[in-house]
C-alpha cells in the first residue's frame, strides 16, 4: 500500500478544508472565512432575512464598505442622488442593527471593497472569501479561493456562514521569463485574456504560477488575480510566498506574536505539491508580451499596442457578426492600427488599478510632463488610506503640477453607478477591468489598459506606447 499522500493542488488543499458536509460527489456544503458587503447588492439580502426572521450567523465574519456608487469629490457633503443616497444609508443601518462592522463613506478605512480587505489585513492566506461583487477573485492573490456571489447567496452567507457548491475544475497558468521595461502586470493579465479568450478558462478556478508572476508585488498579484474572471474563471489565486508575508506582516487585522507563527504555519502549507495534477494547464512567455491595449467591447479584445486590430480574414467566420457588431459600437474598422488613435477621458482608479503602486506609476510617468488639452482625466485612489498615502508622497502635487487632479476614493468611472460617467461616443482609456458596451456610461467607448499606458495617454491625447517615453 501506498503511504503518502496523494499530491495537491493549492485550490484543493484549501477546498477540502473547508468543506463542512458532502452533499454529493460534486456538491457540498462549503464554509465562507470572509464576506464583504457594500451598498448595491447587500439591501435586498438584509431585507429577505428580515422577512424570514433570520438574525446574521456570524457578524464579525462580515465586513462593509460604501464603494459602487459614492461621488468621488465632495465626500463631506451629502449625496446627490437619489438612490445612491438611499443605499448607503441602508448598508449604515443595515449594519447597525446587525453587528457588521462597516466603514462607511469618510471613515478613514472606507474604499472599494477589494482594496481595503488586503491593506487592512483582513485578507488572508488560506481563507475562502466572498463578495457580491464579481471582482472578489483579486483576494486570491494572497493565496485564498475568493469569488463573487449574487444577492441570495449574500444572503445565504449572512444567514448561515455557509454556501452550497460545486467544485470547480482546476487550472494553472504559468508565465514564466522577464517582462519587458513599460510592462505592467496589467499588461500579463490583458495578454493571457486575449489568448485564451473571455471565456477561456469557463469552468475553472486557475492558479497563476511561474517566475513572471513570482516577481510581481502584492499590489501587481491583485491586479492579474482581480482581471481572472475576464477570462471566464470562477476565480484564481497566487500561492503565498515572502512578497506575501512581508506585504501583510504589521498590517491592522493580520494575526500577532503566537497567532502570526500559527497561522504562518497553515500558510507555509498551502502551496501545491510537486506533481499535483490540475485539469489543465497553460504556459505563457513573458518575454511575448507588450503594452496592451483592447480595440473591441469584452477584455479578450486586446491586442500589443503596436498592432494593428485583427482582419476579417483573421476571425472565425462564426464570430464575424459579434466581431463587427463590437468594432462598429467602438467606432473601428478592422486592420486598424491603435497607436495614434484620438482619446477624450483616461481614468486611473478601480480594484484593478486604483492602489499606490498604480498612482505611483503614473504620477513618475507624468511628472515634468503636462497632461494633453483634449483629455479629461479622472485619478481616482482605490481607498482613503490610498489617498493619505498618495499626498503623504506628494503625489497629488506632481498631478496638480501636470494639470491633474486626485479624486476620493470609491468605485467611479469602473462602472459609473456615480456622477464619474463617460458621456456617449466618447473614448476612455481606463485601467478598470470591463470594456462592456456603457459599462462606463451608456455609449462610452472603453480602452482597457495599464496606469502606465494611460499615463502616455493622458499626456498625448492619443493611443501611444508608454515605451515611446523610457
Ligand atoms: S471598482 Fe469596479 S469591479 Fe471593482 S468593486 Fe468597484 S465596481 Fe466592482
Amino acid at each position: 500500500m501506498n503511504s503518502n499522500p496523494k499530491p495537491k493542488t493549492i485550490i484543493d488543499k484549501i477546498w477540502d478544508k473547508h468543506v463542512v458536509q458532502a452533499i454529493d460527489h460534486e456538491t457540498s456544503v462549503f464554509y465562507i472565512d470572509r464576506h464583504f458587503i457594500h451598498e448595491v447588492t447587500s439591501p435586498q439580502a438584509f431585507t429577505g432575512l428580515k422577512n424570514r426572521g433570520v438574525k446574521v450567523a456570524r457578524p464579525h465574519k462580515t465586513v462593509a464598505t460604501a464603494d459602487h456608487n459614492i461621488p468621488t469629490q465632495d465626500q463631506h457633503l451629502t449625496i446627490h442622488d437619489e438612490l445612491s443616497r438611499l443605499q448607503v444609508n441602508m448598508l449604515t443601518k443595515n449594519c447597525a442593527d446587525n453587528g457588521i462592522e462597516l466603514y462607511g463613506l469618510n471613515h478613514p478605512y472606507n474604499g472599494i471593497v477589494h482594496v481595503i480587505g488586503p491593506e487592512l489585513g483582513i485578507t488572508q492566506p488560506g481563507m475562502t472569501i466572498v463578495c457580491g461583487d464579481s471582482h472578489t477573485s483579486t483576494h486570491g492573490a494572497f493565496g485564498t479561493i475568493a469569488f463573487g456571489i449574487g444577492t441570495s447567496e449574500v444572503e445565504m452567507v449572512l444567514a448561515s456562514q455557509c454556501l452550497i457548491l460545486s467544485k470547480p475544475k482546476t487550472m494553472r497558468i504559468n508565465v514564466n521569463g522577464k517582462l519587458g521595461k513599460g510592462l505592467k502586470s496589467k499588461d500579463i493579465i490583458l495578454y493571457i485574456i486575449s489568448r485564451i479568450s473571455a471565456s477561456g478558462a469557463t469552468g475553472y478556478f486557475v492558479e497563476f504560477a511561474g517566475s513572471a508572476i513570482r516577481d510581481l508585488s502584492m499590489e501587481a498579484r491583485m491586479t492579474i488575480c482581480n482581471m481572472s474572471i475576464e477570462m471566464g474563471a470562477r476565480g484564481g489565486l497566487i500561492a503565498p510566498d515572502q512578497t506575501t508575508y512581508d506585504y501583510m506582516e504589521g498590517r491592522e487585522m493580520v494575526p500577532k506574536g503566537e497567532e502570526w507563527d500559527k497561522a504562518m504555519a497553515y500558510w507555509k502549507s498551502l502551496p501545491t505539491d510537486p506533481g499535483a495534477l490540475f485539469h489543465r494547464e497553460l504556459h505563457f512567455d513573458a518575454a511575448d508580451i507588450e503594452p496592451m491595449i483592447t480595440y473591441g467591447t469584452n477584455p479578450g479584445m486586446g491586442l500589443g499596442i503596436s498592432r494593428t486590430i485583427p482582419s476579417l480574414e483573421e476571425i472565425e467566420p462564426r464570430s464575424h457578426a459579434s466581431f463587427l457588431k463590437s468594432l462598429q459600437y467602438m467606432g473601428y474598422a478592422p486592420g486598424e492600427a491603435m497607436l495614434g488613435k484620438p482619446v477624450d477621458y483616461v481614468f486611473l482608479g478601480s480594484c484593478t488599478n486604483g492602489r499606490i503602486e498604480d498612482l505611483r506609476a503614473f504620477a513618475g510617468f507624468i511628472k515634468g510632463r503636462k497632461k494633453a488639452e483634449n483629455i479629461t482625466a479622472w485619478i481616482v485612489p482605490g481607498s482613503k488610506q490610498v489617498e493619505s498615502q498618495a499626498k503623504k508622497e506628494g503625489l497629488d502635487v506632481i498631478l496638480r503640477e501636470a494639470g491633474f487632479e486626485l479624486r476620493q476614493p470609491g468605485c467611479s468611472a469602473c462602472l459609473a453607478m456615480n456622477e464619474d460617467k463617460i458621456p456617449e461616443g466618447k473614448y476612455a482609456v481606463s485601467t478598470s477591468n470591463r470594456n462592456f458596451e456603457g459599462r462606463q456610461g451608456p455609449g462610452a467607448r472603453t480602452m482597457l489598459a495599464s496606469p502606465l499606458t494611460a499615463a502616455a495617454v493622458a499626456v498625448t491625447g492619443r493611443i501611444t506606447d508608454p515605451r515611446e517615453f523610457l
